[in-house]
């Protein structure tokens, strides 16, 4: 399904400002809140939509991301709620920033939710991966090394004593208009629920311990600069018996051709044949991205034809078949002359087998560009 904008969310325009985000916010938040639609499952669900919206648009760090790349921003959890929406103790906490206290009595925690506990996933760790454009042609597998916090061996948790469990704590503030409760994170065990209960030697404080590990990834074929590949649970793992491990996000870099030029999933090389082999013909051994390939120069060639692979170029990633391996012929014109060269080009520029004589099949630099297109 797919997920709403955040504007719509909040029914404004992108070109909102902040107060009228803010504004926007408290009163979606004030019309579903749980307390007022008791059991009202859409309520809530609304209730949550807002405040995941209002979460991204009022940080201008999140905001430009989710302008630029739209929901694909906080894909992977790196955005801070990776696809189950926020809990409800993130929304509580935003309250003090959107209603500044103000607005008490009403609202009193969060009845039955508040029991839901969200389960600690570990950080996401991120490496850059360089690949040539043979590795792209043909997928790869590769292994790299990763350094990656573990739970030591031997390591136990508790239930927090402090929350017991719930990884919650209530909270009750005296504001102008009542006693106003909210839930906040357990201070003890910052929402885990759960706390260090024996620590091995060389854990860190969390039962953690950083090891090295050598990770193997497929990298598809196709795939394109900056594009970025997820392997789940490879990421750190976080304290506590129930937690996940976060996953390891790997960014794709695409080593520069000495000779070959990529433009989606097509490929260019310019191929450069002398004087006589335009006029003669000539055939050429050839470098693709999946092995050589022999190619004819046919006599009476001009430069700037382009010779067509069909299907010698990379894959797509969207699987919607390979691009072409496209060839264009430059004529090297020869800049130093022997005497009896010279003699002989003087002789051919009046001959008519030298004057130019394009052919209406001889297609214009901007028509052969708009081919390679279509
Ligand atoms: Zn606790």
């Amino acid at each position: 399904m797919a997920k709403q904008d955040y504007y719509e969310v909040l029914g404004i325009s992108k070109s909102a400002t902040k107060a009228e985000i803010k504004k926007a916010y408290r009163k979606m938040a004030i019309k579903y809140h749980p307390d007022k639609n008791p059991d009202d499952a859409k309520a809530e669900e609304k209730f949550k939509l807002a405040a995941e919206a209002y979460e991204v648009l009022s940080d201008e760090n999140k905001k430009a991301r989710y302008d630029q790349y739209g929901h694909a921003a906080f894909e992977g959890g790196h955005g801070g709620f990776g696809g189950g929406g926020m809990n409800m103790d993130d929304i509580f906490s935003q309250f003090g920033d959107i209603f500044g206290g103000g607005f008490g009595g009403g609202f009193g925690g969060f009845g039955g939710g508040s029991q839901r506990q969200a389960r600690v996933k570990g950080s996401n760790l991120r490496i850059r991966v360089k690949l040539s454009l043979e590795d792209i042609a043909k997928g790869v597998e590769k292994k790299v090394k990763v350094r990656r916090k573990v739970k030591a061996e031997g390591v136990t948790y508790k239930t927090c004593p402090t929350c017991n469990g719930s990884g919650q704590q209530m909270r009750v503030t005296n504001t102008i208009l009542g006693r106003m409760q909210t839930a906040t994170t357990c201070g003890t065990c910052h929402g885990a629920g759960e706390i260090l209960d024996k620590k091995p030697n060389g854990a860190d404080a969390q039962g953690l311990l950083t090891r090295e590990e050598t990770v193997s990834i497929n990298i598809p074929e196709g795939v394109t600069e900056g594009v970025q590949l997820k392997v789940g649970g490879k990421g750190n793992e976080a304290p506590g018996k129930n937690s996940i491990a976060g996953d390891l996000l790997v960014v794709i870099e695409e080593i520069k051709h000495d000779t070959l030029k990529r433009e989606g999933s097509n490929i260019h090389y310019d191929l450069y044949i002398n004087f006589s082999e335009a006029v003669l013909g000539v055939s050429k051994e050839i470098e693709t991205v999946t092995g050589k390939v022999k190619i004819k120069v046919e006599p009476g060639t001009q430069s700037g034809k382009i010779l067509r692979l069909k299907g010698k170029g990379l894959p797509s990633i969207e699987r919607y078949g390979n691009g072409d391996f496209l060839i264009h012929i430059n004529v090297w014109t020869p800049q130093e002359l022997s005497k009896e060269q010279r003699r002989f080009f003087e002789e051919m520029i009046e001959d008519d087998n030298f004057s130019p004589n394009p052919q209406k099949t001889d297609k214009s630099f901007f028509e052969k560009v708009k081919d390679m297109f279509s």
